[in-house]
């Protein structure tokens, strides 16, 4: 199938949307909306080189980061929420979006990364032809929430370099507690492996820069350490521990959970320890750890990898 056949039939999806596993199955394309309240349109609210990704993305002239608007998870805690619970933002053609793509490049990011294009992949995706088309050399990464629909994923083959796909949840549980996202470890586990079936399990770099491959995040809650092992735990089973891993410690509360009971806290340094020690003794080598201070405020990715 060409990329352009991919294309129509990831527009076609919009009709009955199926494109994340909430499968809304409203019509999109007609002005309804389903829970992410998103219509088919590209929304943005803004692109710049982020230079707060993880080294092999960010590099020395930052990643393109695009942040689009609205998202597929409903994470009460959710670290992003100004733009991840809002569908405001810059309505975007799908030319003004391949131009994004190529305003990024001529800056110098070393690829384009959209956050959670996951309800909005049919046009991104369709932007991303045309840039390819017009120019744009640098890796596109798909930079998701983990939510996914696998037939989604299968259709972007041949299409995405590297695959920057959450892992939030082992524990449906508290996927459906903490997201109300039924089902999230098997979409999860379903989609990583049609990711690395295409981009490989190992992060190709040139130069320290990511050229192609893939990094799972992981970010550690707290109070539940065992939600953390399983998904070691499952990734080890299903996939691979060459799988590169980012273990985020960043977790910060946001005002809608400062009464939670378990949200309402940083994590502690015992907690991502216990983390950090199970995926060593599961034999995971490849991982981006974070320092982790309770009175910080933004992640550092910058810490040198004393593990890889
Ligand atoms: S992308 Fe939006 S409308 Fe489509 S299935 Fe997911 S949440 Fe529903």
């Amino acid at each position: 199938m060409s990329a352009e056949e991919k294309i129509e039939k990831l527009k076609e999806m919009y009709k009955s949307c199926d494109l994340c596993p909430r499968f809304c199955r409203v019509d999109r394309a007609a002005g309804e909306l389903g829970y992410c309240e998103l219509p088919a349109k590209i929304i943005m609210d803004c692109a710049l080189a982020h230079h707060g990704e993880e080294p092999p993305l960010s590099g020395t002239r930052g990643a393109g980061t695009i942040f689009l608007a609205s998202c597929n998870l409903g994470c009460i805690y959710c670290q992003n929420y100004q733009i991840s619970q809002t569908t405001s933002g810059q309505i975007l053609t799908v030319d003004q979006m391949t131009e994004v793509m190529l305003d990024l490049q001529k800056r110098g990011c070393h690829n384009v990364e959209p956050v959670t294009p996951t309800p909005q992949t049919p046009l991104i995706m369709e932007a991303l032809v045309l840039a390819r088309a017009r120019g744009l050399k640098v890796p596109f990464v798909y930079n998701c929430g983990g939510y996914e629909n696998p037939e989604v994923i299968k259709l972007l083959d041949g299409m995405v370099e590297i695959y920057l796909p959450d892992f939030k949840y082992g524990l449906e549980d508290v996927a459906i507690e903490f997201s109300a996202a039924p089902g999230y470890p098997e979409f999860a586990m379903d989609s990583l492996k049609e990711m690395v079936r295409q981009v490989g399990d190992e992060l190709e770099t040139e130069k320290g820069v990511a050229k192609r491959g893939m990094i799972v995040r992981h970010l550690v809650l707290p109070g539940k350490i065992e939600n953390s092992k399983e998904v070691f735990k499952l990734i080890k089973k299903g996939i691979s521990v060459n799988l590169t891993i980012s273990l985020m410690s960043q977790y910060s509360p946001t005002p809608q959970v400062r009464r939670h009971p378990l949200l309402s806290r940083r994590i502690t340094k015992e907690e991502y320890r216990q983390v950090l020690d199970y995926a060593l003794q599961m034999g995971f080598k490849n991982l981006f750890v974070q320092e982790v201070n309770e009175h910080k405020i933004t992640p550092d990715f910058n810490q040198e990898n004393p593990f890889g």
